[in-house]
This record gives C-alpha cells, structure tokens and sequence, in this order.
C-alpha cells in the first residue's frame, strides 16, 4: 500500500517506472517513480513521445548539417543566421548515409 506520485491516489499496487534507463540496474531514487497503473501506461506513453522527439530533433540537425555542407562547401563560411535560412526539405533520402567527399 502506497500512494501513487503522480495522481497521489492510494493504490494497492505500485508499479515501478523508470523515468530514465540510463542507469539501469544501478538506478538512483531520482530515475524511478512509484505509480499506480493507469499511471504507469500514461507516464510510458509520455517517455516514448519524449525519445521520438529528441530522435526526430537529431534527425533535422543532421539534414541542417548537410545543408550547410552544400550550400558553403566544407571550407565555406554560414552566415550567423544560417539557422534561420535553412530550409527543412524534407528529402526521402537515407540521412544516415556518408557524406560525400
Ligand atoms: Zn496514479
């Protein structure tokens, strides 16, 4: 019997949550949360989003890369604003493949 953290309800049955896994298997009270289990499915969707978003985040800064690659060249100057000029297109390319030398 506990109370859950997150709607601090009474539940019979708290299920553990990692908010992180990053030290998983040596966690530190911070990385865990005793959650009733409608909160534990909500809290689960919530990291899932989370970890897309950041991967989706890395995915643009890897096209904004490789933008500035071919527009400046690998020796060539952005301006300032280069983040402001760039222009997302959304290409159906395989942005892990190897820049070209
Ligand atoms: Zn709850």
């Amino acid at each position: 019997m506990g109370f859950c953290e997150r709607c601090v309800k009474k539940s019979e049955a708290l299920e553990v949550h990692h908010l992180t896994y990053e030290r998983f298997g040596h966690e530190l009270d911070s990385d865990l949360q005793a959650l009733c289990h409608p909160c534990h499915k909500e809290a689960d969707a919530e990291r899932k989003k989370a970890l897309e978003r950041e991967a989706e985040a890395c995915k643009t800064d890897v096209r904004f890369k490789r933008w500035l690659l071919r527009k400046y060249g690998k020796f060539g100057t952005p301006p300032a604003n280069a983040e402001e000029l760039f222009e997302d297109e959304d290409e159906d390319e395989d942005w892990e493949d190897s820049d070209d030398e």
